[in-house]
């Protein structure tokens, strides 16, 4: 009984690889998947005649196999089920309805800059825009697997609630799991914002093949996601990625989570916006100082385009201590890639480059250099992120469902 079992599992995992190397690569051959998988081509054939006939992978366009010769590809049928992806952000929350290739099929985005009288009207302008794009997208409501929510941390994945997030806290131990599922009726599965964009990064980033991922934001917050071996690492209270509360300078200013000289407290939007208000104080001549007490971040990438030297000199600093900080994941983590991102990195292209030289010249030497790189996903990440924890927890329980 013990033997066949271990079968099972080993076969099992065998589904899940070759499922995995679909998804990840978007379209698979036999001969592809027998290479990267070390499977036989015999039981190759099995498992993809098994998945197709449960309609969970179909043929792709035919593609080339060299020599004029066609060989069929295998994709994952994307209209097998759907999901739904949350992105909960300081300015803008993104709710999206997806297929299980990660496509978005509708989306709404709400602009957070009205506030919300308390947490229920939060959790009902959430559920009506699940509603709503429902109704656009004309999925059948059960034909979708759940809800994934990407919040900001720090938050209990296991009970869904959010804990005291310290640049949202209308959202204090708002027990979003169980408001949100006792109002769609979905499954509802909460993770930390930075670790549904790693995840995305992870699954949908198909220009190269890794399984240890770090994804770095730096935008008004700082944070991160690690994958390894293809896994979200949450740790153990779900606060690991905390990369923004990490110490810089012990005697720092202090950061909205109470401690002194966090890189968040040093390198964040909002500390750019507080250091270049403070700098402003003395610089009467300056096109912003009449603005120094209402600034806001479009005002920096205005000025930097303009080649500001101030406001171009306080993004550099913050750049710097970034670049230290990765070196410390680095020396920590050394993963394959790391994926920087937010809205620093976005509008102003030389920050990814002074974090890259930073962090390089900083880690350990003798190593070869790990592989930097920006965003591509953008701001549809954390949705697309927030969809693919559900589409991934459906992938491994249906195969150990369905197989067992
Ligand atoms: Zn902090």
């Amino acid at each position: 009984m013990a033997d066949q079992n271990n079968q099972v599992q080993l076969k099992n995992f065998n589904r899940r690889t070759v499922l995995g190397y679909i998804r990840r690569n978007g379209t698979a051959t036999k001969a592809g998947l027998a290479s990267v998988t070390g499977l036989t081509f015999m039981a190759i054939k099995k498992i993809l005649a098994e998945l197709q006939e449960l309609n969970l992978i179909r043929d792709g366009q035919m593609e080339s196999g060299g020599m004029g010769r066609k060989a069929v590809s295998y994709v994952i049928n994307e209209n097998y089920r759907y999901t739904i992806g949350i992105h909960i952000n300081k300015f803008i929350t993104g709710i999206a309805l997806l297929n299980l290739r990660g496509q978005i099929l509708a989306i709404e985005r709400y602009s957070m800059d009205k506030e919300f009288e308390n947490q229920n009207d939060f959790v009902t302008m959430l559920a009506e825009a699940v509603n709503r794009v429902i109704e656009k997208s004309g999925v059948k409501r059960d034909d979708i697997l759940g809800i994934g929510v990407g919040a900001p941390g720090p938050l209990d994945c296991e009970s869904g609630v959010i804990l005291t997030p310290p640049n949202m806290p209308m959202l204090d131990y708002l027990p979003l799991k169980e408001t949100l599922e006792g109002r769609t009726g979905f499954p509802v599965f909460l993770n930390k914002d930075t670790n549904v964009i790693a995840f995305a990064e992870y699954w949908y980033r198909n220009n190269r093949d890794c399984s240890n991922l770090a994804y770095v934001e730096v935008d008004m917050g700082i944070g991160s996601g690690i994958i390894i071996d293809g896994k979200l690492n949450v740790g153990a209270n779900c606060i690991a990625g905390e990369f923004g509360h990490i110490t810089i300078d012990l005697n720092g200013p202090l950061c909205n989570c109470g401690n002194r000289g966090c890189l968040e407290a040093m390198s964040s939007g909002i500390a750019v916006l507080r250091m270049l208000g403070e700098q402003l104080e003395n610089q009467k001549d300056h096109p912003l100082y009449h603005k120094r007490n209402s600034l806001t971040i479009e005002d920096v990438f205005e000025m930097t385009d303009k080649k500001d030297l101030l406001t171009i000199s306080i993004l550099n600093r913050s750049a710097f201590y970034v670049g230290v900080a990765v070196s410390n994941l680095i020396n920590t983590f050394d993963p394959e890639m790391i994926i920087l991102g937010g809205i620093l990195i976005q509008k102003y292209p030389m920050y990814f480059n002074i974090v890259q030289d930073v962090a390089n010249q900083r880690k350990v030497k003798g190593a070869k250099e790990n592989y930097m790189a920006v965003s591509v996903l953008r701001e549809n990440a954390g949705v697309i992120g927030a969809g693919e924890i559900v589409t991934d927890h459906f992938f491994n329980q249906f195969v150990n469902e369905v197989f067992h």
